[in-house]
């Protein structure tokens, strides 16, 4: 048995010891100790949606609009060999342990120019960190990519024999997209996958094809295998309208993933200041009963040129942008839907060298100590005094 003693947690004031049993979580009483907390015990991060093929690719750049960096993204794809993708998608996984992260979907391009290049190096990459981190493949049929045409679905094939999980892609860059939409439902269905997808990241209320997708997902029965990732245009809809569509979004059990940086950077840009958020809104789509989560999205790539994974960062600005004021509530965006940690849980735990979650979120400290399973993964100097037993 070994006991983290004198720690925060989430979900409650006081310092308490958590003791571990093998890779679970045994037992939570108050601390024996009467000091103060000098550590966060919280679930590990969950990162649902992240673009490591293309992490740290251009870090200078600073695009003008969401089309102007899907133009630089597609002209740069050419040149990039398996061996530069494995090591961009490293660095960001090594840089997410780091941060506490331990699981990261990322959405991976296919298209005929990289094949299964970028699924190649990031396979690689996460082979090498198997024992530290989950990885989840999508394989991404990027703007160079319509999942309508047969040379597309031939590489989701691949890409799913190699190891992708999910598939995705963006209908809105398709030229006919609600056919793109139909032709992406039915290959996860032909190749008994699950699917995310780029959707709705606009403003433009009347392309909306949310609400067309919940129906879809129905008719296909692939409820719960469904996320859509985006969703901005929702912020630009009446409320009633908003209402009616998180409602069928539930019914359909269609996950939803909102990427708060990606969102307010790129949304509402080119027109003097952004009156604008373009955030899907998080609290009534929880309300609804849709499984809501935050991903890190693109990092110094053509998107975005800032982040660096860490899914602590991304809480803290989605709290403010998305007013998400309750802690467990913006703890289980950040940690896959974990609220708090339980007796009985597999210990995949974060350790944070601060006082509460709230001093956590202001700060954002280094020195961070994630445990997989009961076992420490990347100990930080002092992580040990925090441990005994
Ligand atoms: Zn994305």
């Amino acid at each position: 048995m070994r006991v983290i003693r004198s720690v925060a947690l989430i979900d409650r004031a006081g310092s308490f010891d958590v003791a571990l049993e093998g890779e679970r979580v045994h037992a939570i009483s108050a601390a024996v100790d009467a000091a103060p907390p000098r550590w966060l015990a919280m679930p590990s991060l969950v990162n649902l949606h992240a673009h490591a093929n293309r992490a740290y690719a251009a870090p200078a750049q600073r695009p003008h609009s969401l089309g102007d960096a899907v133009a630089s993204a597609k002209r740069e794809r050419a040149s990039a060999t398996a061996e530069d993708i494995r090591a961009r998608a490293s660095r960001l996984l090594h840089r997410s342990i780091a941060h506490g992260v331990s699981s990261v979907r990322t959405h991976t391009d296919i298209d005929a120019i990289t094949g299964m290049r970028a699924i190649e190096g990031v396979l690689t990459a996460a082979a090498e960190l198997r024992s530290s981190l989950d990885i989840e493949i999508v394989a991404f049929a990027s703007a160079a990519a319509d999942p309508s045409q047969p040379e597309t679905q031939a590489l989701f094939a691949e890409a799913v024999g190699l190891g992708a999980s999910l598939i995705g892609a963006v209908p809105a860059l398709c030229a006919r997209p609600v056919v793109a939409l139909e032709a992406l439902l039915d290959t996860a269905l032909a190749l008994g996958v699950s699917l995310d997808v780029h959707l709705d990241e606009h403003l433009e209320t009347p392309n909306a094809l949310i609400h067309w997708l919940a129906d879809a997902t129905v008719a296909r029965g692939l409820e719960g295998r469904v996320t859509v990732s985006h969703a901005c245009v929702l912020s630009a809809m009446p409320r009633d309208d908003v209402r009616r569509v998180l409602d069928r979004m539930a019914a359909a059990r269609i996950a939803l993933v909102v990427l708060p940086e990606l969102n307010l950077y790129l949304q509402a840009r080119g027109d003097g200041a952004p009156r604008a958020r373009g955030l899907a809104p998080v609290v009534e789509a929880l309300q609804a009963g849709v499984a809501v989560r935050f991903g890190t999205d693109n990092v110094r790539d053509w998107f975005f040129p800032f982040g660096d994974g860490d899914m602590l960062e991304t809480g803290f600005v989605g709290a403010m942008a998305a007013h998400v004021d309750a802690a467990e509530e913006l703890g289980s965006l950040i940690c896959g839907g974990r609220r708090r940690i339980e007796v009985g849980d597999v210990a995949d735990l974060l350790l944070i060298p601060a006082s509460s979650f709230d001093d956590a979120l202001a700060r954002r400290p280094g020195g961070r100590v994630l445990l997989r399973r009961g076992r420490v993964v990347d100990a930080a100097a002092g992580a040990s005094a925090a441990i005994s037993g």
